[in-house]
């Protein structure tokens, strides 16, 4: 059977090219980049040529700006905790309600044990930030301010360049998890006052397992990972993952190569999806600013299901989703995203998430469109048919 991927906001494919840049850093070039003999210069040369082509990706002004970490999650934590131990007599963050749990669950640990004032800057219902209220909330008391660039649920993007001069106007640090955006948009660092950019490699055709920091150069920075000199002392996370980086460094030279090219192709395949399915499906409404989002995302809430099950049954036609919602033992809450964005009730739980790719074609968005409206009706008449059950029981 062939499969369709379209959750690549969860994972990519690593790229193939991209796996024989890695192969050699796993056998012949194998020399710790930290060595000062032949080995160990001919290895921390490719680490280097790596850290260019993400400074370059990035439009950053130093490459000495980019420190390598283990991905997206570590660089939300490792930004964050500088922050807070950078600003001196200020204990208060100001995030946004829609972030990934790498900067919820964080935020929250802080509240708790260290009494951190924490303020969830809300959205609206396309999920759109609440900027009288971020505006609000920064003040002489900030120490860091964090807010996605890009949505890993909706794809909605946050006027981050904006957010961080309001950030800097109160003397607090910036932050943005633009683990969804890099790659997908055009940046340029430079002309920007972000401190702090978190990235991963494996939303770009990346390996997993590693990922990057942009520390603005002058930013005030402690490590959060202690140990040895690696990254010039800013993340002492022991000897280097070379072919991760190395891999990390190619997938960040294809995105950039390759930027334009792709998004013309996924936006066109991502429209062709969201009209057909809008226009087969009735009841279902798309989540997210559609004016101002990734061009590879598309959220829909189809009213009076369960995604989960919708999931399921495209999963045995081979199609991969995800309803970007967090399954906890036995239930299934709906998303916080789309909570915070007021999403009703009916379509709360009935949400799918279709993320693309440059890999995917015509043929598999056509494939979708012909498997998807028939598991919604027959969702849609087994609730009908339940209810109808429930209803006499209810009355008696
Ligand atoms: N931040 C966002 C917005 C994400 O979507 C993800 C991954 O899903 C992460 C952070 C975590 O990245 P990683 O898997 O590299 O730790």
């Amino acid at each position: 059977m062939r499969r369709v991927y379209l959750d690549n906001n969860a994972t990519t494919r690593t790229d193939p090219g991209v796996v024989a840049k890695m192969l050699p850093f796993f056998s012949d070039d194998f020399g710790n980049a930290s060595s000062s003999h032949g080995f160990g210069i001919e290895v921390s040369g490719a680490v280097r040529e790596a850290r260019r082509s993400v400074q370059a990706l990035l439009g950053a002004a130093h490459d000495h700006e980019i420190v390598f970490t283990s991905g997206g999650t570590e660089s939300d934590n490792a930004a964050i905790m500088a922050g807070l131990a950078a600003r001196e007599g200020r204990d208060e963050i100001v995030t946004t309600a829609v972030e990934h749990p790498a900067i919820l669950s964080l935020v929250e640990h802080l509240k708790e044990t260290r009494g951190v004032t924490v303020h969830f800057i809300g959205v609206d219902a396309r999920g759109r930030i609440d900027l009288d209220a971020f505006r609000a909330a920064v003040g002489p008391k900030t120490a860091i301010v964090s807010a996605m660039w890009a949505n890993n649920e909706t794809g909605t993007l946050f006027p981050v360049e904006e957010l961080a001069l309001v950030a800097h106007e109160a003397g607090a640090l910036f932050h943005t998890d633009a683990v969804q955006a890099v790659g997908k948009i055009a940046i340029d660092l430079k002309a920007t006052q972000i401190d702090f950019l978190s990235l991963s490699g494996h939303k770009l055709h990346g390996p997993k397992g590693i990922g990057a920091l942009y520390v603005r150069k002058g930013a005030k920075f402690a490590p959060f990972i202690r140990g040895g000199h690696q990254e010039r002392a800013r993340r002492g996370g022991g000897t280097e993952n070379t072919p991760g980086i190395v891999g990390l460094g190619a997938a960040a030279e294809l995105a950039r190569l390759r930027l334009q090219e792709d998004a013309a192709h996924i936006m066109a395949l991502r429209d062709r999806l969201e009209r057909g399915l809008t226009q087969k499906i009735d009841r279902c409404r798309v989540s997210g600013d559609v004016d101002n989002r990734l061009v590879n995302t598309c959220n829909i809430a189809f009213c009076d299901i369960e995604g989960e099950a919708a999931l399921t049954h495209l999963d045995r036609a081979g199609i991969a989703a995800s309803t970007g919602s967090a399954c906890t033992a036995g239930s299934t809450e709906p998303s916080h995203v789309l909570r915070a964005m007021n999403v009703p009730e009916e379509a709360l739980h009935g949400a799918i998430r279709f993320s693309l790719s440059r890999e995917n074609t015509i043929a598999e968005i056509d494939e979708v469109l012909d498997t998807l409206p028939s598991i919604v009706a027959r969702l849609r008449e087994i609730a009908r048919a339940s209810r109808q059950v429930e209803a006499p029981l209810l009355t008696n």
